[in-house]
């Protein structure tokens, strides 16, 4: 055996609250090795003393070994001469929790799992198991240290065989501090449509049960209320969709197992890995030929969002067979936040649910399932919350702490500590007096837990914007002193984009979007920018589309297939194409009117508006019930055709100023004519795709020319259109230029904040 050493590593990344310590503790018990292990503001420092092969091994463990939640960024060691250091211990932390990191939720894992199976364990069926691998974290965290008296737990107090688990290094549950039994810990009951106590031996048999009968309850999970029924029973599916007045927006299902998945739903290998991931997302799959969920969980739609179980309660209720899809959909009111208070949920839900399957573990943060899909390829965030939040991303740029607070829509805000980006929950569209105050709650909390006070607060240009007054307000809250810093839409998009591969430029973005607000004082959303940092230029855009109706036009897409037409000197078409939009023929001449005479009308170089003009021109979608569903109309239609259809003509003029404008009228007379003179809607809507991919994708190499730059980062809602990210990516390679696109933030507004963090970081 070779002489004794004695080495000291240093472990970065996250590995503080994730069980790292009990770990290393188990690994170097089990090698022989003494020393010691505790948490620094660094990370985890590790002194290990023992012969150089078994120190060899630990090193290695700390790779290949650690915990599910960890994420091992770098070891360094520095070895020392031994110090005859006897026994391995945990030692006290040092330092200040300053650059501790906050752990997001994880779904609960194999061994607890294991354990609420297993009709001998103590834990046997307890909907709320958990260790150091799994279970809630962000949502229960009142402040820092992440310690049991800072969470919604301390008001539980351990029984005796929790506590052993809780102090022993050995055990899984050391330092667990979600730690919890039938005899110590969260319960749960059963309250009826108004409230009041259920007597049921058994709350869960009884909720399953009533859920069997067609029931809709509101059963409380990790991050807030999911409303639930039985998703193959139309009748509570479409009485859900009414009570919840949300027209046309898919509602999420979850299911057992992928298998359970698989029967409605098509699941890829790499789709199957993305649903078990410990942070569990909504997957957004195809749907499988024979679907036979309820039509009205996903109507009108190619695609719908599955889950898998994430909470013990979750595999509780779908334990015994009864259901294969549940829908799990948040429950809030029309517009509002989720609800995560048991009386809060009472009071705004009671009308709309049967029942309310309720615990007595507060949640301190609100947050919603995040959604994800596999996109050309890779794993795209759609919706970035549970699971996720608030796990770090390494930005390239450093400074002191930045809170951007995002754009209106999708919202969720984004605060920075060193070089590393810190996403808040998804809030939505801060459309009400609900949303806002939820937004200043989280953001607060967040700054409060991460132990920041920010140096400036970066926000969207738009001046109306609610998001703008929100910056102000939580300035005025938090750092009086500290500027303002307003950046444009697209840039933060690029820059949003730029940030997750550790850059800042110069590159030409591609910013794909509905709206935005430019520096003009106009509308924009379908830009080619050259973006340097804090600095950016405008090299290209779309012909900009008079919005008759203004604001309007976003929920009534056939206003702006009536302006397309007049822009395209077609007015003579309107008539012919009036009869696919459910609207009376004076208000369609009235808007026609505004059109002819509108010199003031407010424009847009939105892609998005573009997709929502042909989404009407072809009678899909007249008429939308949220922003965006127009535009998803088309890329569903797009899916029925196969290959790769030819583009329709499209000019490029060139204004004095340099710009270059994507001229459509060429595209929409054609299309126009294809669709009355029979060509079905889905050929149509494929070859109107490949117009957009062939002009931007050109007309971005044409900028990659004259800048002499070869990368091109892709942002904007507008990216996840599946066949606008693969088109226009597989382009741009093709001619040999560098392709950014987006995978740990979303490319739409919900990742938007980390780009405006960025630009105010650049501007320091
Ligand atoms: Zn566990
Ligand atoms: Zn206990
Ligand atoms: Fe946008």
């Amino acid at each position: 055996m070779s002489a004794p050493t004695r080495c000291v590593f240093l472990v970065r990344g996250i590995v503080q609250g994730v069980g790292f310590r009990p770990f290393v503790y188990r690994t170097a018990v089990a090698l022989d090795l003494a020393g010691s292990v505790r948490n620094e503001p660094e990370g985890v420092a590790i002194e290990a003393e023992g012969p150089r092969a078994q120190i060899d091994l630990l090193q290695r463990a700390l790779w290949t070994s650690a915990p599910p939640m960890a994420r091992v960024e770098s070891v360094d060691a520095s070895w020392l001469p031994p110090a005859g250091i006897r026994g391995f211990a945990i030692t006290a932390s040092r330092g200040s929790t300053s650059t501790t990191l906050v752990p997001a939720d994880v779904a609960t894992c194999p061994s607890c799992l294991a354990e609420m199976c297993d009709s001998g364990d103590r834990r046997y069926g307890y909907p709320f198991i958990n260790c150091t691998d799994c279970g809630p974290r962000y949502t229960l965290i009142r402040g820092m240290p992440y310690d049991r008296a800072m969470t919604t737990m301390a008001t539980f107090s351990q029984c005796p065989s929790c506590l052993a688990e809780y102090t022993d290094p050995m055990s899984r549950r050391f330092h667990a501090e979600p730690n919890a039994c039938p005899a110590c810990g969260p319960g749960l009951s059963l309250l009826d449509g108004f409230g009041a106590l259920v007597e049921a031996p058994d709350p869960l048999a009884e909720a399953v049960r009533r859920l069997r009968s067609g029931a809709i309850l509101a059963v409380k999970g990790l991050g807030g209320f999911h409303l639930v029924c039985n998703a193959r029973d139309a009748t509570a599916v479409d009485r859900m969709r009414r009570l919840k007045q949300r027209d046309g927006k898919p509602f999420a299902v979850m299911s057992p197992d992928v298998d359970a998945i698989r029967a409605f739903a098509c699941v890829a290998m790499d789709e199957a890995d993305l649903l078990a991931t410990p942070a569990r997302p909504i997957v957004l799959l195809r749907k499988a030929d024979l679907f036979d969920l309820a039509e009205g969980i996903a109507p009108n739609n190619a695609f719908i969002g599955a889950m898998l179980p994430y909470a013990p309660l979750h595999h509780r209720i779908l334990s015994d067979g009864a259901f294969t899809a549940l829908v799990m959909t948040s429950a809030n009111p029309h517009d509002e936040p989720i609800a995560s208070g048991n009386d809060e949920a009472v009071r705004r839900l009671s009308g709309i649910a049967d029942g309310f399957l309720v615990h007595d573990r507060d949640i301190v943060t609100r947050c919603d399932d995040s959604v994800a899909a596999v996109l050309a390829g890779r794993t795209r965030m759609i919706r970035r919350s549970r699971g996720y939040v608030p796990l770090p991303i390494s930005m390239p740029v450093d400074g002191p702490p930045i809170l951007a607070v995002g754009a209106d829509l999708k919202n969720a805000f984004c605060v920075t500590r060193g070089g590393l980006a810190f996403m808040g929950p998804h809030v939505g569209d801060l459309a009400n007096a609900a949303t806002a105050v939820w937004f200043e709650e989280a953001a607060m909390h967040l700054c409060g837990l991460l132990n920041v006070r920010p140096a400036a607060v970066a926000h969207d240009m738009h001046p109306d914007y609610m998001s703008t007054r929100l910056a102000t307000l939580l300035r005025d809250l938090l750092c009086p002193d500290a500027p303002l810093v307003p950046v444009q839409h697209h840039h933060a998009h690029v820059l949003s984009c730029l940030a997750e591969h550790r850059r800042t430029g110069p590159v030409i973005g591609l910013a794909l979007d509905g709206t935005g607000y430019g520096t003009d004082g106009t509308i924009w959303g379908g830009e080619i920018l050259m973006v340097d940092g804090a600095n950016f230029g405008r090299h290209a855009t779309l012909r900009p589309l008079p919005l008759p109706g203004g604001d309007m036009a976003t929920l009534e897409p056939w206003r702006l297939a009536v302006s397309i037409l007049h822009q395209a000197d077609a007015d003579n078409l309107v008539a012919a194409f009036s009869p696919r939009w459910p609207v009376d023929s004076p208000r369609i001449d009235a808007v026609l009117g505004l059109c002819r005479n509108g010199r003031d009308l407010p424009r847009s170089s939105g892609l998005g508006r573009l997709f929502d003009a042909v989404s009407a021109l072809c009678g899909l979608c007249p008429l939308a019930s949220f922003d965006g569903q127009a535009a998803m109309a088309v890329e569903h239609a797009a899916i029925e055709v196969p290959g790769q259809p030819d583009p329709y003509p499209w000019e490029v003029d060139r204004a004095p100023t340099g710009l270059s404008i994507l001229d459509p009228r060429p595209m929409v007379l054609a299309l126009a004519a294809d669709l009355l003179t029979g060509t079905p809607p889905s050929v149509v809507c494929a070859r109107f795709q490949a117009t957009v991919v062939c002009a931007y994708a050109s007309m971005a190499i044409d900028v990659a020319v004259a800048t002499g730059l070869s990368t091109i980062a892709l942002s904007g809602g507008a990216f996840q259109n599946r066949h606008l990210l693969a088109g226009i990516s597989r382009r741009l390679l093709a001619a040999g230029l560098d392709v950014l696109s987006q995978s740990l933030v979303p490319a739409n507004d919900g990742g938007i904040a980390l780009g405006q963090a960025v630009a105010a970081l650049c501007r320091q």
